[in-house]
């Protein structure tokens, strides 16, 4: 399977991601965690990074294209994957599109998690990681709000999208997820 996760920040895509790429066998793509590495171990482009991530901002489009055009060809991605944070915006989506054409391996599903903007507010204000104060959360929402939220109509046109009702128990959101997954069923 060959999937894109979206959401907002606090959806819980990470949770649902670590289960998902067990049960498919998939390559677990997170750019958050990708580009947290990359800022820890003060690489060039993670330094640059730090520089949007510190303030919720999104890190710009080509730095985030050539890190998942450099993983996508790694072989582990072969037997399907999970993109976990990308694309985040229409440019990554177009050039994702490109992409996967060049290679002749288009996407499978593209899975939405749907949360109120309420309960993200309060799971990530609880959650306590560098980037989760009140100030950096607002910035996040209107990010997803203004540059990622559009890709629901860009991959609404291509049949590709599912939505899935991101609140209840971690068990109750998997069996939804599992369920649209399973109508793909590659
Ligand atoms: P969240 O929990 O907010 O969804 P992530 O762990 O996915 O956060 O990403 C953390 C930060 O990394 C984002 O706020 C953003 O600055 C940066 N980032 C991650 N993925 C992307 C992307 N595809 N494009 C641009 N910036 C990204």
């Amino acid at each position: 399977m060959r999937m894109v996760f979206i959401g907002p920040p606090g959806a819980g895509k990470g949770t649902q991601a670590e289960r998902l790429i067990k049960k498919y066998n998939m390559a677990h793509l997170s750019t958050g965690d990708m580009l947290r590495a990359a800022r820890d171990a003060k690489t060039p482009v993670g330094l640059k990074a730090e520089e949007y991530m510190s303030s919720g901002a999104l890190v710009p489009d080509e730095i985030i294209v050539s890190i998942i055009e450099e993983r996508l060809g790694q072989s582990d991605c072969d037997g399907g994957y999970l993109l976990d944070g990308f694309p985040r915006t229409i440019a990554q989506a177009e050039a994702l599109d490109e992409m996967l054409a060049k290679k002749g391996t288009p996407l499978d599903i593209v899975l939405e998690l749907q949360v109120p903007e309420e309960e993200l507010f309060t799971r990530l204000a609880g959650r306590g990681r560098a980037d989760d104060n009140p100030d950096t959360i607002r910035n996040r929402l209107v990010a997803y709000r203004n540059q990622t939220a559009p890709l629901l109509e860009y991959y609404g046109k291509t049949g590709l999208l599912k939505s899935v009702n991101g609140l209840g128990t971690i068990d109750e959101i998997f069996d939804r997820v599992v369920e649209e997954m399973e109508k793909v069923n590659k």
